[in-house]
């Protein structure tokens, strides 16, 4: 018998109810009391949904993070939260910097947030130093094991691991992380005992850190943890997920656990040497639908490779999906608005754990008992691979004729930096900003007027052009140099372009965590891409008509349109990222002949796409990279081509990033005080660099000395003549009462700047 049972479920709610109970609370709107209702409501109605289940999972629920949740368990929040009021608060006030709008004394620095391994979910980090200590703080969890027993299944209550979850945190002085690892241990042994005082059989423990390079000493906190959570009186399902085992493969086998979770959407290839590995005695529990993406599961093909498995693990084999299901939207029912066809090779949260179950009764009871289910899955599995509308010729004919021609500049950077002194004259650096300007309330109005046919297509351009008039005339009457337009068209900028692009769908309701109330939506690249039309050529060209100075055209990169879409999984997602990097260059080239002499490329995910094992960072930096030149180097020598970053910890990838070529990159810096540039004391960057002088994520105003001081610290490791000044990032979240001083503040240091060189 294949028994059934999920990692998680998403907690934010069909209609994103937490989001909004959580921001209601914080702004004072309603009581705690309510929103712990509401917390209680969201967990029974995720439990009814995961009803087919033979083990229900319980502490996956968070009402910010689960990592946090574990710090908060762990009695590890940081020293500085404050002491009184209730735990939740405190908790808030951690993951936040206070609790409810109220508490306006309690303001402390918020706790460091950063990406679970390769998702785009974002974590609170655990902070240690000498004085860390640890002590159960259960109340929480037992509390929701108690509801959860009101329904009738066995349960299974979900913890980060002791080793993952100091593999997470940070250090805030000298203390060894692992050094903690003992009395760490000690509080998990305290909570396995409470929780079988619960009547609780079986435990997982998430420990992700399995699918990264681990050293030695990380290995060996492995063991030791588990040797001693060995000896506690229930059963430990340990568990790996995003990636292949590798080096960790043997000894995650051989810990004393009773059973081991593996993800076989990205570990396929490891099932029968972990079959092989893993002592008789231990469970084996296979993540076989694909917890990460948006795609049906081709469950016939999956039965074809189970059947033998199941047929030799008998009752030692548990199904799953791959990870948690924190990162797929909740449920496919709620996309009324979607073509039926692209609906049709869809599955959600509420369907994969459909899809489980399906499998489970095929193994268990034979293929005949779900016969009509797998007909329908091989329909839709068939449908896809097949649709004239995933598959374009013409655009598959286009790639595999792109070659090096294509991919780099007519000349090295130096010609070209010549040839574009000459025609732009800008002074030594020069000033920019990285495209998008506030999004005010009316842009939103406007936007959504247009939208529901209260605004019509000529109304709507009409309000657009006014915005990038106003934005062009603010940019010449504050003195910068290179001008953009402002993205006021743009609601985001993966969104954007995705929606003018052949073979991308848009959900309404497919909502995913990013962190804390925050969701994104990502678009669904389903088919071969291609550019019906030019997509931002005629306000790029209305734009540059409003001034004499230079406007940008802005573009956002093939590598962040692919890592912030959920994408098609039937062919590898380099081959996907040309055709967007086709795409893209059709437009360059559009902009180019349209007299748009600079053209702005971002690619801001460029780093999140990494693997998550380094030994395969070369690979994905190469088709990557390689993706960017396609879109950006067909343009002639005058052409300027600008890149922009949101982060500047590139040291490990300089290399690939001075390979893309770009004339000029602006890249975050500003709260490293220019330290992150000290990769270019030992890397001879070779082109134009604009280190971010401000934070555009703080309303505070810089001030004309602290820019000149940075930019005097960037001007030590990059010769002044290549250097720009602009700000960090985009400034679409700001208002216009914060930019414009800001702004000024900076074009007023780059006049100091410039005639401290003249002099
Ligand atoms: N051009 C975009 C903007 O300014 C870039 C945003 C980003 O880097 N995340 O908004
Ligand atoms: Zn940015």
């Amino acid at each position: 018998m294949a028994i059934t049972h999920n990692l998680g479920f998403p907690r934010i709610g069909k209609n994103r109810e937490l989001k909004f109970a959580l921001e209601k609370y914080w702004r004072s709107d309603i009581s705690q009391d309510t929103l712990q209702q509401q917390g209680e409501l969201l967990r029974k109605t995720h439990w009814q949904q995961q009803a087919n289940l033979d083990y229900l999972p319980v502490g996956d629920f968070s009402f910010y993070d689960h990592v946090l949740d574990t710090s908060a368990l762990l009695g590890n929040l940081p020293a500085r939260a404050s002491q009184e009021g209730n735990t939740l608060d405190r908790y808030f006030q951690v993951a936040r910097g206070r609790s409810a709008a109220s508490d306006c004394c309690h303001q402390i620095a918020a706790g460091e947030m950063t990406k679970w391994f390769d998702t785009n979910y974002h974590y609170i980090v655990p902070e240690f130093d000498e004085n860390t200590e640890f002590s159960l703080h259960a109340d929480v969890l037992i509390s929701q094991i108690k509801e959860a027993k009101q329904h009738n299944q066995q349960i299974k209550p979900v913890l980060l691991g002791p080793v993952s979850y100091l593999w997470l945190g940070k250090s805030k002085d000298h203390t060894e992380k692992l050094s903690l690892l003992d009395n760490v241990v000690a509080v998990y042994e305290q909570l396995l005992l409470r929780l079988a005082e619960e009547e609780i059989e079986w435990v997982q423990v998430d420990e992700p850190i399995l699918v990264t390079e681990l050293d030695s000493a990380w290995q060996h906190g492995l063991k030791q943890a588990y040797f001693s959570l060995s000896k506690a009186p229930v059963k430990l399902l340990l568990t790996s997920y995003f990636g292949e085992l590798k080096e960790n493969l043997h000894f995650a086998c051989e810990l004393p656990i009773a059973g081991l979770h593996i993800d076989t959407i990205n570990a396929f290839s490891e099932i029968e040497k972990v079959v092989d590995w893993l002592p008789s005695h231990k469970i084996l529990s296979l993540g076989v639908i694909d917890g990460r993406n948006i795609w049906k599961t081709d469950l016939n093909a999956c039965l074809d490779w189970l059947e033998p498995l199941a047929e030799r693990l008998q009752a030692r084999l548990w199904l799953a999906p791959s990870c948690s299901l924190l990162h797929v939207p909740v449920d496919l029912n709620s996309e009324t608005d979607l073509d039926e066809e692209i609906r049709s090779w869809l599955a959600f949260a509420v369907q994969k754990l459909a899809e489980l179950e399906v499998l489970a009764t095929a193994l268990n009871q034979g293929v005949l008992s779900v016969s009509e289910q797998l007909q329908d899955n091989a329909a839709a599995i068939l449908s896809r691979q097949q649709s004239k509308r995933v598959h374009n010729p013409a655009v598959k004919i286009r790639v595999a004729g792109i070659d090096s021609e294509i991919v780099n500049r007519n000349s090295v950077y130096q010609n070209r930096a010549e040839i574009q002194r000459d025609i732009f004259n800008l002074p030594l650096y020069p000033t920019t900003t990285i495209g998008s300007f506030p999004q005010t309330k009316e842009i939103r109005q406007a936007r959504k007027r247009f939208r529901q046919g209260e605004l019509d297509q000529a109304g709507y351009d009409d309000f657009i052009k006014n915005e990038i008039k106003l934005a062009i005339s603010v940019q010449e009457e504050i003195g910068l140099d290179v001008l953009v337009h402002g993205e006021p068209e743009r609601n985001d900028m993966v969104e954007y372009f995705g929606q003018q692009l052949e073979g991308y769908a848009f959900s309404q309701f497919s909502w995913v965590q990013s962190y804390g109330s925050r969701c994104v939506k990502p678009p669904i690249l389903y088919g071969d891409i291609s550019r019906p039309a030019p997509m931002t050529v005629d306000w790029a060209i209305y734009a540059q008509s409003c001034s004499d100075k230079p406007v940008k055209g802005m573009l956002t990169g093939p590598v962040t349109i692919l890592n912030w879409s959920f994408v098609r999984d039937d062919q590898p997602r380099s081959e996907t990222c040309l055709q967007l990097a086709l795409a893209i260059r059709d437009e360059v080239l559009d902009l180019e002949k349209h007299g748009i002499n600079i053209i702005q490329i971002d690619e801001a995910a460029l780093r999140e796409g990494l693997p998550l094992r380094q030994s395969q960072w070369q690979a994905y930096l190469d088709w990557a990279i390689y993706s960017f030149k396609v879109s950006a180097n067909g343009v002639q020598d005058k052409t300027q081509i600008h890149t922009h970053m949101c982060y500047s910890e590139f040291n490990d990838i300089i290399a690939a990033i001075a390979e893309m070529d770009a004339d000029v990159i602006t890249i975050e810096t500003s709260r490293s005080d220019m330290e992150l540039l000290d990769v270019f004391n030992d890397f001879n960057y070779p082109n134009e660099i604009g280190p971010g002088v401000y934070d555009i994520h703080s309303p505070n105003i810089p001030t004309v000395d602290a820019i000149v001081s940075l930019m005097e610290k960037a001007a030590q490791r990059v010769p002044a003549e290549r250097l720009w000044v602009n700000p960090d990032c985009g400034l679409k979240t700001r208002q216009w009462a914060e930019v414009k001083p800001a702004l000024e503040t900076m074009v007023a240091a780059s006049r100091v700047l410039r005639q401290a060189k003249s002099v």
